[in-house]
C-alpha cells in the first residue's frame, strides 16, 4: 500500500503575489530591469496554439496521473495520453509534433523505469517558499520514505552533452523547494531530454545554498540596469516595452525581433497574414500572422518578438511568425 506524501505549502500560488520562478529568477540575475512593470498589451496565438513541447508535458501529466506507467504496457498507455491531451488542445497537430511525440513514445520505457521506483509521483505540482515568494514546478518529483528525485522533461533538442547555467539554477531551485514540501533532499535530480536521455545534475546543500544567495544578491540589484541580450531578453515578458532592448536588437547577429510602422498589409487565402514594416534604414516583411491578430492599419506602429528568420528562397532577410510570437500595435512605450 502505498504511503499519502503531501506536499507542506502554502496554498497561496494566486498571482495576487509577485512569485518568482526560477526562470525569473534567472533572468533577474542578468538583467535586473527584468522584473519592472508590463505597460502594453501584446496579443500572441499562444493560448490556441500550444507548442509541441506543452503538449507533450500535459501527455506526461495524464499518464502519471493516471499510473500508466505502471501498467503492463507503459507506452500504449502514453500513446493513450498523447491522444487525449492533444484532444485537449483542439486536436490539431503543433509544429514539430510529429518528431515529439515520436520521441517521447520512444523514450516511454526508460521514463516508466525512473517512476516505478517511486512510492508516490507528482507531476507539475506547485511548490512554494513564501518567505522568498519563490514559485516552482516541477515537472516530475518521485518520492520514497527518506528520498526524492526531481525529472524536468526537456522536449527541445539539445545539441550540447552539458546543461546550460540557467537550467541547473532552475533544478537547483526546484530541489530546494522539494526540501522545503516534503521534507527529504532530493538524492536525484536531472534532465530528461527526449533526444538524449537522462542528464544528471549535481545538487546538493551547498549548491542550493549558492543559489539562494544568488536570489537574495538579484532582489538587492538596482532595478533600473537593463543589459539586453537575445538569451536573456527572448522569453522576458517586458519585451515590448524595454527600450534598450530595441536599442540592442539590431546589433544581434540572430534578432529575432522588428519594430516600425506599417507599410503594407496582405492577407493570403489561408487567413495568414504578412506585413511589410518600414524602420529606419530597413524594410522587413513579416509573414505567416494568424490573420485575426492583424486588426491594425497601414501606418499604424508596431513592435513584434519571438519572430524566426524565413529561409524561403527569395525571401531572405524576412521573418515569421512562430507559435511563441507576440505583438503589440501603437503601444505607449514605442517613441513615436
Ligand atoms: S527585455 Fe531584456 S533588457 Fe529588457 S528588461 Fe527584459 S531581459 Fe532586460
Amino acid at each position: 500500500m502505498r504511503r499519502a506524501f503531501t506536499a507542506d505549502v502554502s496554498t497561496d500560488s494566486s498571482n495576487s503575489r509577485d512569485w518568482l520562478s526560477p526562470t525569473r529568477v534567472w533572468r533577474l540575475t542578468q538583467c535586473p530591469a527584468s522584473v519592472g512593470p508590463v505597460v502594453s498589451t501584446s496579443v500572441a496565438a499562444l493560448k490556441d496554439s500550444p507548442n509541441a513541447g506543452i503538449v507533450a508535458h500535459r501527455a506526461v501529466q495524464l499518464w502519471i496521473k493516471g499510473d500508466g506507467y505502471r501498467d503492463a504496457d507503459p507506452r500504449s498507455r502514453l500513446a493513450d495520453a498523447i491522444s487525449a491531451a492533444l484532444a485537449e488542445f483542439g486536436g490539431e497537430s503543433p509544429v514539430g509534433w510529429p518528431t515529439t511525440r515520436a520521441r517521447l513514445l520512444s523514450r516511454s520505457l526508460e521514463i516508466a523505469e525512473l517512476l516505478v521506483t517511486g512510492e508516490h509521483v507528482e507531476s507539475e505540482q506547485v511548490l512554494l517558499d513564501p518567505v522568498r515568494t519563490l514559485r516552482g514546478t516541477p515537472d516530475i518529483v518521485v518520492l520514497n520514505t527518506g528520498d526524492a528525485a526531481v525529472i524536468d522533461l526537456k522536449t527541445q533538442t539539445f545539441k550540447e552533452e552539458s546543461l546550460s547555467p540557467s537550467i541547473v539554477f532552475q533544478l537547483t531551485i526546484y530541489a530546494y523547494l522539494v526540501e522545503l514540501a516534503y521534507g527529504v533532499f532530493p538524492n536525484q535530480v536531472e534532465v530528461f531530454s527526449l533526444n538524449r536521455g537522462r542528464m544528471p545534475i549535481v545538487v546538493t546543500p551547498a549548491t542550493v545554498a549558492n543559489a539562494l544567495a544568488t536570489v537574495e544578491q538579484a532582489g538587492k540589484a538596482d532595478k533600473s540596469i537593463a543589459n539586453p541580450s537575445p538569451e536573456t531578453c527572448r522569453y522576458c515578458r517586458r519585451r515590448i516595452d524595454c527600450q534598450p532592448q530595441w536599442d540592442a536588437a539590431p546589433l544581434w547577429p540572430s534578432r529575432d525581433c522588428v519594430e516600425g510602422a506599417i507599410e503594407r498589409i496582405e492577407r493570403a487565402a489561408n487567413g495568414a497574414a504578412a506585413i511589410l514594416v518600414r524602420s529606419p534604414g530597413s524594410l522587413q516583411w513579416v509573414g505567416g500572422i494568424p490573420g485575426d491578430l492583424v486588426s491594425a492599419s497601414v501606418g499604424a506602429r508596431i513592435r513584434l518578438v519571438r519572430l524566426y528568420r524565413s529561409d524561403l528562397a527569395g525571401d531572405s532577410g524576412g521573418f515569421k511568425w512562430s507559435p511563441q510570437s507576440a505583438l503589440a500595435v501603437n503601444p505607449a512605450t514605442m517613441p513615436a
